[in-house]
């Protein structure tokens, strides 16, 4: 597997599953193409589902067809009602609409039940009593044949009375199922006569006691797809070898439609999992904060981390959709909304590790008011009104006390100039002698350089941002860095994932000082504070005039330069 950093910009190709699809429009087979994109409401969806939405729906859009949203909800232990509401929202979030095409795999289940008790009369499925791993055994390998259960042969009159008891609740949790009768010596070992449905004594969120027995997902996918009138089911590579068997369901049933499934390939994120089961076991074990804490490469925690929906469809277009596995590199996921932010989040000044600035020749009592541009490059943004007074916060690290040539930020004796301001040489600094801590530092200011030119021509290679302190908001700031600390956090099978978690991926600055204007940001929206990134207004913790804010995305790819150096 290769992991890619540098996708192509270019925008969506003709992938191969959009070629079929264009191919069956032009030639007739169908003038209007259906897909449906069908989540287990077992936990919340991630980027990888993200992928699946964008693909399904964006065909349905594209050609002018149309996508279902389809629960597959067969597994009523580990199903809620929690889920199917996130999903839903997080589908409409991405910007897609399935009108009135939502359905659930278990609307279908009196369907499904007539369509095994025909498959019993066929004589191709039966009642058998084996137990899951008395099953398991007969199964064989990929290199021994499997054996034939010793229950295979009943007539069709016992496999039906059987499988009406098993629905009528006679039996047992886990003590018979119903197989479909194709081929224990099959090459394909789902083949080996796969189990359709098990009794499972546990009630279902929408259908609550009407079923002791639910059907498996190769028997109901096909089946759900069927009765929709789906043409195309895309899933993913590994439901390659299920192929066989949603085709046989469906050609042994003599269905008057048959859907065509076509695999491609998920999508691996670096430093990331993308799986439901382990997302859940990070919720559950307090290992996060909750399904959308921000740093979850989940659907709705990228949503109040402060992705944009564009910048994921825009993501998704750029990785494409192929049939080779690949990782896709994190830092493609945060070009994507650097690259769509830069565009259209308001700037603003925001100090993050506040450094006192005295600049000794401004009047005391002087307030005064500059301009600024809401975005450098775009004046429909406007502008607005920063306050000035004599004692500003810059960023710490903006000064040196001994800094070398190269540093074009503040130092003794060095002049800078404040964004949107004046320039500023700083003329002595206060230290804490016992922490060795800057304390503060004296400037002076040149009066004939408001707006931040000079009129002598004087220049200054360094701007820095600053907030006035008597005007400025004090705001609480998350930086967020990659929950696990390595590449591929789920590759190895013997490790725990959860052994690579970061345990500094969170970092918490409480003492930040941001534009007063900022007391009002609604939460979910997004800034750029100038020079340090882009940020959103927490929808958990702001509260009214006080913003928590969470970081985005840097401004640069600081990791690209990490793996450079
Ligand atoms: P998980 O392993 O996270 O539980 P899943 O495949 O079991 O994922 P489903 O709810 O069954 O989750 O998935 C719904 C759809 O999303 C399926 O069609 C599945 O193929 C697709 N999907 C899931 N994960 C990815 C991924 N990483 N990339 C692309 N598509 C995905
Ligand atoms: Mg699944």
């Amino acid at each position: 597997m290769t992991t890619s950093t540098d996708i192509p910009q270019a925008d969506k190709v003709v992938d191969f599953i959009r070629q079929i699809v264009t191919e069956d429009q032009k030639n007739g087979k169908h003038p209007v193409p259906v897909t449906r994109f069908p989540p287990e409401p077992n936990g919340f969806l991630h980027i990888g589902h993200a992928k699946s939405i964008c693909l399904n729906f964006g065909i349905g859009e594209e050609y002018l067809g149309r996508c279902h949203l389809r629960f597959d909800d067969t597994n009523p232990s580990k199903e809620e009602e929690e889920y199917v509401d996130s999903i839903k929202e997080d589908v409409r979030w991405l910007g897609f609409d399935w009108q009135d095409h939502l359905y659930f795999a278990s609307d279908y289940f009196n369907q499904l039940y007539e369509f095994a008790e025909q498959l019993i009369t066929i004589g191709k499925a039966y009642v058998c009593d084996l137990t899951g791993e008395q099953i398991r055994q007969y199964r064989g390998t990929l290199t021994e044949p499997g054996t034939d259960s010793p229950y295979r042969n009943r007539s069709v009159e016992e496999n039906l009375d059987l499988f009406r008891q098993m629905k009528a609740g006679a039996f047992p949790n886990g003590s018979r199922v119903l197989r479909a009768k194709i081929d224990m010596s099959s090459p394909a070992i789902i083949m080996r006569d796969p189990v359709l449905y098990r009794i499972m004594k546990v009630p279902h969120h929408r259908t609550g006691d009407t079923w002791c027995i639910y059907p498996m997902y190769d028997f109901t996918h096909c089946l759900s797809d069927m009765l929709e009138e789906i043409t195309h089911s895309l899933c993913t590579l590994e439901f390659q070898d299920n192929r066989k068997l949603y085709d046989w369901v469906l050609d042994s049933l003599n269905t008057p439609c048959h859907p065509r499934q076509i695999e491609f390939a998920r999508l691996n994120l670096t430093y990331a999992v993308t799986s439901k089961r382990k997302l859940l076991q990070l919720v559950n074990e307090n290992l996060v904060e909750g399904w959308d804490d921000p740093r979850m490469l989940t659907i709705s925690g990228i949503r109040r981390r402060g992705y944009t929906p564009r910048s994921i469809r825009k993501f998704c277009d750029q990785i494409g959709v192929g049939k080779k596995q690949s990782w896709i590199d994190m830092s493609v996921l945060e070009s994507s909304v650097r690259e769509d932010l830069n565009g259209t989040a308001p700037r603003v000044m925001g100090v993050l590790d506040p450094l006192k600035v005295i600049i000794d020749n401004y009047p005391e009592d002087l307030d005064e008011e500059l301009e600024a541009k809401n975005h450098p490059q775009k004046d429909e943004f406007g502008s607005r009104n920063l306050q000035f007074s004599r004692e500003l916060f810059i960023e710490r690290s903006d000064f040196m006390e001994d800094p070398p040539r190269k540093f074009f930020r503040l130092g003794p004796g060095r002049e800078v100039r404040l964004r949107y301001g004046y320039y500023i040489t700083c003329v002595s600094y206060d230290k804490d002698e016992e922490s060795g801590e800057i304390t503060a530092l004296h400037c002076t200011y040149d009066p004939e350089t408001r707006g931040g030119a000079s009129p002598d021509g004087r220049k200054v290679k360094g701007t820095i941002h600053w907030v006035s302190a008597k005007h400025g908001l004090p705001a609480i700031v998350y930086l967020y860095d990659r929950l696990f600390m390595v590449e591929h956090p789920d590759s190895n099978k013997e490790q725990d994932f959860k052994d690579h978690l970061n345990p500094n991926s969170i970092k918490i600055l409480d003492n930040c000082v941001v534009e007063p204007l900022l007391a009002d940001i609604k939460p979910g929206v997004q800034v750029q504070f100038e020079r340090q990134g882009y940020f959103c207004a927490d929808k958990v913790k702001s509260s009214k005039g006080k913003p928590v804010f969470n970081r985005i995305v840097t401004l640069r790819d600081s990791w690209a330069k990490l793996n450079k150096a």
